[in-house]
């Protein structure tokens, strides 16, 4: 007996999930790399802060595994590249970290267009959320980096932002 209703996928469309599983887990790893930068130097609400968005980074590659194995197909597992660890400073993490996930929101946008050029509707509808997903991401770097834009990278910005980092929840 199958253990789930079985929807055929498309190759390439499977292809393209794998590679967002991919993708996903690298933005943990990107992020985890974040914490430890952040909690090297003692500023432990920005490690808080960087090691709940990598777990939900995790969560998101469990989406697309659970997703590709709904539908019966393939799980492809590739080596996951080694995120950078040289930055200069706080403001550069965070323009990284945005420029990180706008070629995520890129990703998540062409593998719809794709969804939708082929017709499957239950990739189209599981690609939303990630596409409101997307939004929410952007402007949570985008909010931080203003505030370090606007009142610069200052001791008092810094231990500020620190605080109200710590508060993440989820
Ligand atoms: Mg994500």
């Amino acid at each position: 007996m199958s253990r789930v209703i079985r929807v055929k996928i498309s190759e390439k469309l499977l292809e393209k999930l794998n590679e967002q599983i991919n993708k996903e887990l690298y933005s943990a790893y990107l992020y985890l790399g974040m914490a430890a930068y952040f909690e090297e130097r003692g500023l432990s609400g920005f490690a808080h802060w960087f090691k709940v968005q990598a777990k939900e980074e995790t969560e998101h590659a469990m989406m697309f595994y659970n997703h590709i194995m709904d539908r019966g197909g393939k799980i492809i597992l590739r080596p996951i590249q080694a995120p950078p660890n040289n930055w200069q400073s706080i403001t550069e993490i965070f323009n990284q970290a945005l420029k990180h996930e706008k070629e995520v929101t890129k990703s998540i946008h062409e593998i719809l267009d794709l969804a939708r050029e082929i017709r499957d509707k239950p990739a189209e509808v599981f690609l939303m959320k990630f596409v409101e997903e997307q939004v929410e991401e952007e402007k949570i770097f985008t909010d931080i980096l203003q505030i370090l834009e606007y009142a610069g990278e200052t001791p008092q910005t810094v231990l500020m932002l620190n605080v109200k980092l710590a508060q993440r929840n989820q």
